[in-house]
This record gives C-alpha cells, structure tokens and sequence, in this order.
C-alpha cells in the first residue's frame, strides 16, 4: 500500500441520512488531477482501515473534500460518519485514476455521467478551469434515487456561476442536469434511460451524442457503467485503457 499520511478532520457536514462529505487538511506535497482519488482510512483495531475515495475538492484548493456514503454496517463508514472536526484520518499519498480530461481526445461536449457518490469526482473537475478552456459545454448530471441525495447544488448552481476567476465560463459553458428516480423532481427517470432515449441531450438543446464531438466520463454502480458502456458502445464510442486517448473514461463509484 502507498504510504499513507494523517491529516485533521476540518469540517464535516451531513447532507441527510445516507450521505456526508468532510474536508482536511492536505499534505503540502500531495500532488493530484481532477478526477483521482486516493485511499483514506482510520485506525480500526490497531490497523488503518482504508477505502478509495474521489477528491471532490479541486487541486488547487487547501484542503482536501470527500464525499462519503453511510452504509450502516460498512467497515469503514460505520465508523467514518461519525468523524468531528479534529479526529484524524488516514490519506495514501499516491492519487490515481482513471477518470482524467487528459485520457480524452479532443472535443466539444463533455459529458459528466454520475449517480450517487460517484458524483464526487466531477465537483472536483468542474473546478478545473481547463477543463472549460478545452469544451464548449460542460454537462454534469447526476442520477439519485432521492432529492435530499442531489449534494453540491448550492456550489453547482450559485457559487461557481459567481467565482471570480472563472465564473463566466461556467455561466457559459457548465449545464447542470440532476435527475430523480424515487420522487417527483424537474427530470426524472435513470440516466441510461434518458441518454438511450435521447433525452438527456434534447432536454439541454444539444444534438445526440456522437463520437465526433462528443466526450463522456462516467462514475457510478458497477451495474450503471455496464450499461452506460453498452449505449456508448452501440453509439460507436471507444473507452481509452492504460492512457490511450479515446472518447470516454469510466470509474467505479464503489465495488459490489
Ligand atoms: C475508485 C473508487 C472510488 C470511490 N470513491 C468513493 C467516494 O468518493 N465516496 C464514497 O462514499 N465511496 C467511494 N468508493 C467506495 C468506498 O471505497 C467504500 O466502499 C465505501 O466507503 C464504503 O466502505 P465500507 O467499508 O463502509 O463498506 P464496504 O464494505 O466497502 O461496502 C459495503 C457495500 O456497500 C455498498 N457501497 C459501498 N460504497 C458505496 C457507495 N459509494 N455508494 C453506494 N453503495 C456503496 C456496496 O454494495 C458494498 O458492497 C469508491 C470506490 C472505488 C473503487
């Protein structure tokens, strides 16, 4: 295992029952693109108990942000949820993935596929200035199961429209598009659905997808990437593997 540093709990904040997200403090040579994650963990029984965890924070920021599930008898987050600010923790000091705008060729839309925590990730790129110097839009899309699970909505919405660096180009270019499957909401549905049925692009009045143009990153259940893979697949879309640039990147949200 990388080697792993201890950092300070800073902040914790609950978004509802199922879902919390914490910042600490970051190791000043802990270097990382949009997009990675590392492993973080506490001391269980004597021994670090680590997990993978997308930064959600940009890379430029301070502090480093997590986004975590509760699972109630999860090994890890059993425990983690209740973390107060000052608790320690444990983060590797190798950040990696998969899920990085540089794995993609070059294009005009950027599509950002997530359901549940696997939106975590894409908080973290829609920071990233570049990204905005290298699309035309930014779609971000979320896929719950419920309204209170859409975290990040004040920042999605309000705080990066009004940065002062980078604002216009997110007023420009960034569009965001939450989906519900278990309650009436604005768009509803799963978003394999909506992007098989076309949905997903006409809603935003951008044309079908097409692997001229278009670039996708995806991060959600094992079950959702299989099936998002199958539609991009059928679409004439290529994954990029071990680097090589192609028209879309995929990252596990969890394990089963
Ligand atoms: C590359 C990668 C990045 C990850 N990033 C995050 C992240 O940013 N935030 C996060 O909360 N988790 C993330 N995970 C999942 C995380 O590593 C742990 O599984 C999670 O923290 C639960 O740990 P646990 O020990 O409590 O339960 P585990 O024993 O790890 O999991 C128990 C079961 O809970 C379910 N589960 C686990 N994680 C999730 C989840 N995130 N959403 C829905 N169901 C889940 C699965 O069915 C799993 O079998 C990531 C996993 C991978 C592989």
């Amino acid at each position: 295992m990388a080697s792993l540093s201890t950092q300070s709990v800073t902040d914790v904040h609950h978004w509802n029952e199922s879902l919390f997200s914490f910042k600490t403090t970051r190791d000043r040579s802990l270097r990382f693109e949009s997009g990675h994650f590392v492993m973080l963990g506490m001391e269980v029984e004597g021994r670090p108990l680590m997990r993978a965890y997308s930064i959600v924070s940009p890379n430029y920021e301070q502090e480093l942000e997590f986004l975590s599930i509760k699972v109630p008898d999860g090994a890890l987050t059993s425990r983690l949820q209740n973390i107060q600010v000052g608790d320690e923790i444990f983060v590797s000091s190798k950040p990696t993935g998969t899920l990085v705008v540089d794995h993609l060729l070059e294009g005009r839309n950027l599509y950002l596929i997530s359901t549940g925590t696997g939106l975590a990730p894409f908080i973290s790129i829609i920071q990233d200035p570049q990204v905005y110097d290298r699309f035309d839009k930014v779609v971000l899309s979320h896929g719950v199961r419920y309204a209170s699970e859409l975290a990040y909505q004040q920042l999605i919405t309000r705080q990066l429209p009004a940065n002062e660096f980078f604002g216009d180009e997110v007023n420009e270019k960034l569009i965001y598009y939450p989906t519900v499957t278990r309650e009436p909401y604005k768009h509803e549905g799963r978003l394999t659905d909506l992007m098989a049925s076309g949905k997903l692009f006409t809603d935003n009045g951008l044309p079908m997808a097409d692997p001229a143009h278009d670039r996708f990153m995806i991060c959600g259940s094992p079950a959702m990437l299989r099936d998002t893979c199958d539609i991009l697949g059928g679409w004439g879309f290529e994954e990029s593997r071990q680097g090589i640039k192609a028209h879309y990147v995929i990252e596990r949200a969890f394990v089963d």
